[in-house]
């Protein structure tokens, strides 16, 4: 179903890094985590203990590691688990449910994952690149540009990293497990595709060799690369598929989200549909409430009448995100009534929708305002 590389637009290219992020073995398969032992002069079957350290006991400190030989560790340890991410500075709000980090990449780089407790789940969001090449128009993290893809090693370490931190009771509530990931942190994933794929797969590989997570919850939010929804849908991984639309006409979304005159409304759609019908799974379509922008009655109108066009057994859900107001930025959220009627029309034409909560926003941790600025 894949279209070739060479249909994809300029964005898709990466920029030059100084470097690339050390490997670890969250970027290889558990055959090639033998391998780079091996490589390294070290014994292959190490490897497993390392991956159980890594991925099922959450382990950090090589002095727990107390089934490596003594001698060996440190290089075992460099090989396989060398430092990805540095933490910066943690934020919390609601009460200490809802926690920001700042990363520093081994480059310099900057990025932000956000962990949200919520009573019956923890949800993790993480980033998949530093900064975004998207440019959407609403979006703080849009306006700095693309710096470079992340690695898999460092989109799984965010969620490790929340898993240690719920493991060792650091989050209000008690000790906990991440049962969540959403991708909808800085980046655009289907612009990183591959590292992402390689992160969902360690994400739900069976304990030791990943984290033994459902597919079912895993969500990647994009704006609609086309030939990459085609492509992820042939994977045979069932992750719940986020479509970023925004608007249902192509002039307005095109002001709003920028690679709308590359993929346009309705394409973006039967992707999105082609999607659902494939993996069984329904799709949210994301939209940001503006107000006067895109809150009119007629916009809830046409994109229920599109969604129901596409077909009426439920493929498609509709999540309205309050605008997170992004300083200096001219949108503005949604009055509540506007919002409310915007409900009530998607649901007069029975698509389901819900209104996002906005966790976080007091500490800039909400959609759209990770910008990942250090102070
Ligand atoms: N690049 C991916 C992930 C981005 S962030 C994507 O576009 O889907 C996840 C969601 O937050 C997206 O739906 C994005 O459009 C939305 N978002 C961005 N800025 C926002 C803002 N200021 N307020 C509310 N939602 C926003």
């Amino acid at each position: 179903m894949s279209e070739p590389i060479k249909h994809l637009p300029l964005v898709f290219e990466e920029p030059r890094g100084r470097g690339k992020p050390p490997i670890h073995l969250a970027d290889l398969t558990p055959a090639e985590r033998k391998e780079r032992l091996i490589e390294l002069g070290l014994p292959g079957f190490r490897a497993q203990q390392l991956s159980r350290h890594y991925f099922a006991r959450l382990a950090e400190d090589p002095e727990q590691m107390t089934d490596l030989p003594t001698g060996q560790r440190a290089e075992l340890v460099e090989g396989l688990l060398p430092k990805v991410l540095t933490e910066v500075r943690t934020q919390e709000a609601d009460r200490g449910k809802t926690r920001k980090t700042l990363w520093r990449l081994f480059d310099g780089a900057l990025v932000e994952s956000v962990l949200m407790r919520y009573p019956d789940r923890v949800t993790m969001c993480v980033s998949s690149q530093a900064g975004c090449g998207m440019a959407c128009t609403f979006c703080a993290t849009g306006q700095g540009g693309l710096q470079r893809n992340m690695s898999t090693a460092e989109i799984i370490e965010q969620v490790v990293a929340g898993a240690r931190s719920l493991a060792r009771n650091e989050v209000a509530g008690g000790p906990g497990r991440v049962s969540n990931v959403v991708f909808m942190g800085m980046g655009e994933p289907l612009a990183n595709y591959k590292a992402v794929l390689g992160a969902v797969r360690r994400m739900t590989d069976p304990s030791p060799d990943g984290l033994g997570m459902s597919a079912r919850g895993i969500t990647v939010s994009t704006v609609g690369l086309v030939p990459r929804i085609m492509e992820l849908a042939g994977e045979g991984i069932p992750v719940t598929l986020a479509l970023s639309l925004h608007a249902p006409d192509d002039e307005l979304r095109a002001e709003l989200v920028p690679v709308n005159t590359r993929w346009s409304v309705a394409e973006a759609l039967d992707a999105a549909w082609h999607y659902a019908s494939v993996t069984k799974r329904r799709v949210s379509i994301e939209y940001a409430m503006m107000r006067d922008i895109n809150d009119q009655g007629w916009r809830a109108d046409l994109l229920a009448d599109l969604l129901n066009a596409r077909g009426n057994w439920g493929w498609a859900h509709v999540n309205l995100i309050p605008l997170n107001e992004v300083p200096g930025s001219r949108f503005t959220r949604s009055r509540d009534e506007d919002t409310a009627e915007f409900v009530r029309r998607l649901e007069a034409r029975g698509i389901s929708t819900t209104v996002r909560d906005t966790r976080g926003s007091d500490i800039d941790a909400a959609c759209g305002q990770l910008a990942a600025l250090e102070d």
